[in-house]
């Protein structure tokens, strides 16, 4: 059983780095973007709720947000581990997420932070593409696929989110600050927290990653 928190401002690669962790440890990932993204698509009350806060890059309530992953933590592919991105972004998700954790005699084993600067947070941003079929993430010019506005996987279009607008990035990555960042410490008082260089080639990031969740698990 491994569980891991990803932490890291938007754009750092949390997601580009637990899809190949995923493949590559056998633990599912549970970004509660993703999940957010999920009820969008099949328009539920939550999904509506959320989109009001997602849109303007703001964070969805904390009660929300964390009925959302004790439910998903709660299925059967979580019982052997999990690779958590995106969530917790708060203190209260994070002591949240402490207790469902304890509830079930279960420990976090490691919280690695990949640190990106926000100046290449905003560029990593502005050129992510995501497959519509597949969430497989690109980015035009850092990581494109072979066909301009196609997935390399399954050959189904790429989108660009709404949320990564301007003007929506700059106030991410300024809510990342002002309610995420305090987290670093929260983990680092626990001991749990492993800074990565997030700002090395996708592979070398990868590796970094590989080699400390090893260490621990
Ligand atoms: P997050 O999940 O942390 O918001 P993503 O994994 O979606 O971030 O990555 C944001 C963008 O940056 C994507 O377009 C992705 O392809 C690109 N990216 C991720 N890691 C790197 C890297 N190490 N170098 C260059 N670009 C990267
Ligand atoms: P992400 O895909 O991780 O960039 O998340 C997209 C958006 O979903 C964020 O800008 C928030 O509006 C919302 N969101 C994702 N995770 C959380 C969370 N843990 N708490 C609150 N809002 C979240």
């Amino acid at each position: 059983m491994t569980y891991v928190v990803l932490l890291g401002g938007p754009g750092a690669g949390k997601g580009t780095q637990a899809q190949l962790l995923e493949a590559a440890l056998g633990l599912p990932q549970i970004a509660t973007g993703d999940l957010f993204r999920e009820h969008f698509r099949n328009d539920t009350e939550l999904g509506r709720v959320a989109r009001s806060y997602t849109d303007l890059g703001e964070l969805v309530p904390d009660e929300v947000t964390i009925a959302m992953v004790k439910e998903r933590l709660a299925q059967p592919d979580a019982a052997k581990g999990a690779l958590l991105d995106g969530f917790p972004r708060t203190i209260a998700q994070a002591d949240a997420l402490a207790e469902l954790l304890a509830d079930a005699s279960i420990n976090l084993d490691i919280v690695p932070y990949i640190h990106v600067r926000p100046e290449y947070l905003l560029q990593r941003l502005a050129g992510r593409w995501t497959c519509a079929a597949c969430g497989h993430v690109y980015h035009e010019p850092f990581s494109p696929p072979k066909q301009f506005g196609t997935c390399d996987k399954d050959g189904s279009n790429l989108y660009q989110r709404n949320d990564d607008t301007e003007e929506t990035r700059k106030h991410r990555i300024e809510v990342y600050f002002r309610q995420t960042s305090p987290l670093l410490d929260y983990y680092r008082e626990r001991g749990l927290l492993v800074e990565i260089n997030g700002e090395q080639s996708i592979e070398q990031v990868q590796r970094d990653l590989i080699e400390a969740i090893k260490k621990v698990a």
